[in-house]
């Protein structure tokens, strides 16, 4: 037995399901580990000793490679001084006027620790200032794990999202159909950064689609909530949606924004600042202040080194470089989303993405962790070298996957 299969044993018996959420073993491409020892850089290293460039970043939060040297130290700095004082610490100061300054529609912010807290104090957030109860989100669209968006119906109420509505990404007649089905009780229109729902072509949101949400909010005074817990610093450092120059009321951050140290954040601008004085939102480990401190950091190594462009321009790399292998070994890809966040699907694929989960196999085998479903990411630390490594042995990855045809 390995050590992976040793512990799917042990975790079987005493985790209900072996595991929870999107960590489960079911969920996991067909031949994968589950369990992870450590990870340095671009790399991984999963507990049966085996190294993998990693493609997923921690589903996100890894932004500047594992283990950067100055968000750690900054974090360890905090730490050493205590990991949880009577109140919070300068870091929570700090960070709160960093993101004042970097986010360009943020006049104020608050901090959290997961994307799901984030999303769901925008949700309370948008009702307290605007008395109104309804809530637009896209279909298909995540944004967190609690029951007014849970993707699982499992132990949620039809009263427990009682006052959302409905609609398509990118599609103006159907936000406009949910717009006017919530009448005047319009709390919200929420959006994902860009359109990441699992296993479809990435879509980046339609200039004209952004600026009707903005419209419908300014005349109703609804909130416009940007979930950038995702994209969020990835793309842009002042926010996702300022590449289509269309600015929310309120966003919600999480995944990048401390390299991997547990921590998320709401922004929003003045005419929230009331409600966000009323809402009453906490939790025991949200004034932590190692995280802020590892967030000060990565935020500020990020503006130093242009870290959206550097991760624009890998993606660019291997996507062109995927493009090639693809076209020469017969196969039809079909490549979506921003460079530094990339998806890769096989035009001829079936409904269950078999030939995206063997290719993926076959990288696996051969030192590449990829995710033929759900978005990638890169970091900063996937430098030339490290793409061109990857590319070497996806092409060895495409190879045995024509032969298997
Ligand atoms: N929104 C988006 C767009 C996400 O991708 C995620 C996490 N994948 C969340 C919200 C929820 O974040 P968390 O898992 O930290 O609660």
């Amino acid at each position: 037995m390995t050590p992976d299969e040793e512990l799917r044993a042990r975790a079987t018996r005493v985790i209900p399901g072996g595991m929870w959420g999107h960590q489960r073993a079911q969920a996991l491409p067909r031949g994968y580990p589950q369990f992870f020892k450590d990870a340095r850089g671009a790399r991984v290293r999963d507990v049966n000793g085996k190294e993998y460039i990693d493609m997923m970043c921690s589903w996100g939060p890894v932004i500047l490679g594992h283990q950067h040297p100055a968000v750690d130290a900054a974090a360890r700095a905090q730490n050493d001084k205590g990991l949880c004082l009577d109140g919070p610490t300068e870091h929570a100061v700090v960070l709160s006027e960093l993101l004042v300054e970097k986010v360009v529609h943020a006049d104020w912010a608050y901090f959290q620790k997961n994307g799901s807290d984030a999303m769901t104090t925008c949700v309370t957030l948008a009702r307290a200032g605007t008395g109104k109860r309804k809530v637009l989100v896209a279909r298909g669209a995540y944004h967190g794990a609690v029951p007014w968006c849970s993707p699982s119906v499992a132990g949620v109420t039809a009263e427990d999202r009682a006052h959302i509505i409905l609609f398509e990404f990118n599609d103006a007649g159907s936000l406009k159909d949910a717009i006017a089905q919530a009448g005047d009780d319009l709390a919200a229109i929420i959006v994902s950064a860009f359109r990441h729902d699992l296993g479809r072509p990435l879509e980046m949101p339609d200039q004209s689609f952004a600026e009707q949400a903005r419209r419908a909010c300014d005349a109703t005074g609804a909130a416009l909530i940007v979930d950038d817990v995702r994209a969020g610093f990835r793309l842009n450092m002042g926010g996702t949606w300022e590449l289509f120059g269309v600015r929310p009321d309120l966003s919600a951050w999480s995944k990048a924004i401390a390299n991997g140290h547990p921590l998320a954040a709401v922004t929003g601008n003045d005419r929230f600042r009331e409600a966000a004085e009323q809402v009453f939102v906490t939790g025991s480990f949200w004034y932590a202040g190692g995280p802020m401190a590892a967030a000060v950091a990565t935020l500020s190594e990020l503006t130093r080194i242009d870290g959206p462009a550097l991760m624009r321009r890998s993606g660019e790399r291997l996507r062109k470089g995927l493009a090639e292998q693809a076209a020469r070994h017969g196969f039809d890809l079909r490549q979506s989303g921003p460079p530094a966040m990339p998806l890769v699907q096989f035009v001829d694929d079936d409904a269950q993405s078999s030939l995206g989960e063997a290719f993926c196999g076959e990288a696996l085998g051969r030192g590449v962790y990829l995710h033929h479903r759900h978005n990638m990411f890169l970091s900063t630390a996937h430098e030339d070298d490290i793409i061109d490594d990857l590319l070497t042995r996806t092409d060895e990855a495409f190879a045995a996957l024509a032969k298997r045809r």
